[in-house]
């Protein structure tokens, strides 16, 4: 089976959060099941430096605001499955960050940008861009590639199916009405049953109402977002969509994430053998300053610096905790305000608190190797990457239940414990008390040492992996195609 796989990210070379861990890891997954997968990928400065271009599959222009545009399919250097790469030097010869400018604001021209990206996966669908490779499905993600169901629904005799994946239901891609013309959409779709959103069109909503199935990363958010809480004003078109819409969860990219024979770090461990966990919590302790007390808890924190992920929760909750004697270790970056307040607590407590900001892959590693336990306080949560890394590295998770954060986490109560089945700290209302009150008891246990270690070890052998998610996925897209899943 031929598949489609459309995003504007992909670890390692363009990534801002666990969309790009998806796109480098779920593709591979699936070429190992034998599916025919290929990539479409927006050229970017850093996607074109590995870009190795076997054939020009078309030129087009001008369009989308770009003078010329060319797809080429070829190689990424380090990505096994091959790729096209749309080369548009007006939309993504830019520097940085996939979506923000330099002042730290959207591109202005994002719909434009991403709407080439959605048009050109379509057209590849039907088949007429590439008359050499034609995908049976067009599996697009987040709203970035989303436009692409629209422009499929326009063509009736479209000879694929397409799923649309959600990463995060906050962001939708809006743009104004004005620009349908510049994106080839007719101004019938800007209705409420169509793309239109309080007046505007929405790339979110047309993946919505146009995919022939909707995914998203957990079994929880899928429900969640149906509701008025967590629909972000989308869930009566999610609740119509209903039938056609799954969770599945993301997995832990083994080759990336595994604490036995991660790139990052210097000291090596497995379950069997934590001595080498010992050793790289010293070197955090070390690489932070932070005051080097084996015994005094770390809770790590790798993070965008948000209110979604309940930074200021945290913030608020932490001087109580520094009293109780944890230390933080903290890398992110986002939100102004809440990053002040980090650095005024780092500031005044430079022994037990130490913040980074900015982006730093290998120290990402390094906090999660490190700490004893991870934080990912989130007010909400589509899946969730850095608790699975947290259990892999048997760094105790500390969550809200919620999203993926309830489908991953087993919060260490008098059960779970006595049945081995606890792998972290669950809690249940969006406050700094409810956070406090968990870490208290994350704390607690902390002390019991073979209690913790029973913990961390459960948690270590937790699955969550790409096999898992690409057999949903294959599943899913053999049930469209109709192709019937093989015994055995
Ligand atoms: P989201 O995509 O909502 O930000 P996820 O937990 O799904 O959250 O994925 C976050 C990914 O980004 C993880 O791989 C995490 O390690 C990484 N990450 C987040 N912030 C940073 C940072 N400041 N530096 C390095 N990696 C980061």
């Amino acid at each position: 089976m031929q598949v489609l796989q459309v995003a504007a990210e992909i670890y390692p070379l363009v990534k801002t959060g666990g969309l790009g861990d998806v796109i480098g890891a779920l593709p591979p997954a699936l070429a190992r099941r034998g599916l025919d997968v290929r990539l479409l990928l927006p050229g970017y400065p850093a996607i074109l430096a590995a870009f190795e271009p076997a054939r020009t599959v078309i030129a087009l222009g001008p369009a989308f605001g770009a003078a010329t545009l060319s797809v080429q399919v070829g190689v990424l250097r380090g990505i096994d499955v091959p790729a096209y790469v749309i080369d548009a030097p007006a939309l993504y010869a830019r520097e940085g960050h996939p979506y923000l400018g330099p002042d730290g604001r959207d591109w202005a021209d994002n719909a434009l940008r991403f709407g080439a990206l959605g048009w050109i996966a379509a057209h590849l669908g039907c088949g007429d861009i590439d008359r050499a490779w034609q995908p049976q499905i067009v599996h697009v993600h987040d709203w970035h590639a989303a436009l692409a169901c629209a422009y499929l629904a326009l063509n009736p005799a479209a000879p694929c199916r397409s799923v649309f994946t959600i990463h995060n239901l906050a962001f939708q891609g809006l743009f104004a009405a004005d620009l349908l013309p510049a994106l080839q959409l007719p101004a019938r779709l800007l209705t409420y049953d169509g793309i239109e959103f309080f007046g505007h069109g929405s790339a979110m909503k047309a993946g919505i109402q146009y995919a022939s199935r909707i995914t998203t990363v957990s079994p929880t958010y899928a429900r969640e977002i149906r509701t008025h809480e967590f629909g972000c004003g989308l869930e009566d078109a999610l609740e119509h969509r209903a039938a056609h819409l799954r969770g599945i969860l993301n997995g832990v990219d083994d080759a990336v994430w595994n604490p036995a024979r991660d790139a990052h770090i210097d000291h090596h461990y497995d379950a069997a053998r934590l001595s080498g966990k010992t050793a790289a919590k010293a070197a955090l302790q070390k690489e932070f300053g932070l005051r080097s007390a084996p015994n005094a808890p770390i809770i790590g924190v790798i993070s965008r610096m948000t209110q979604q992920k309940g930074m200021d929760l945290l913030l608020n909750a932490a001087p109580d905790l520094i009293a109780d004697g944890a230390l933080f270790a903290l890398l992110g970056s986002g939100d102004s305000t809440i990053e002040n307040g980090w650095r005024a607590l780092a500031n005044a407590h430079p022994a037990s608190v130490a913040a980074r900001f900015g982006y730093d892959e290998p120290l990402a590693h390094r906090i999660i190797a490190g700490a004893d336990l991870i934080a990912v306080p989130s007010r909400f949560e589509p899946c969730g990457l850095t608790q699975l890394y947290g259990l892999r590295y048997g760094t105790l998770p500390l969550v809200r239940r919620v999203g993926g954060l309830a489908d991953t986490v087993v919060d260490a109560d008098e059960h779970t414990l006595a049945a081995d089945t606890a792998t972290g700290f669950v809690f249940d209302a969006a406050t700094a008390d409810a956070l406090r009150t968990t870490a208290r008891r994350a704390l607690a246990l902390f002390r019991e040492r073979t209690q913790w270690q029973k913990v961390q070890r459960r948690a270590m052998a937790q699955g969550f992996s790409w096999e898992e998610a690409a057999r949903q996925y294959d599943d899913l897209y053999r049930e469209l195609t109709a192709i019937g899943i093989p015994s055995g």
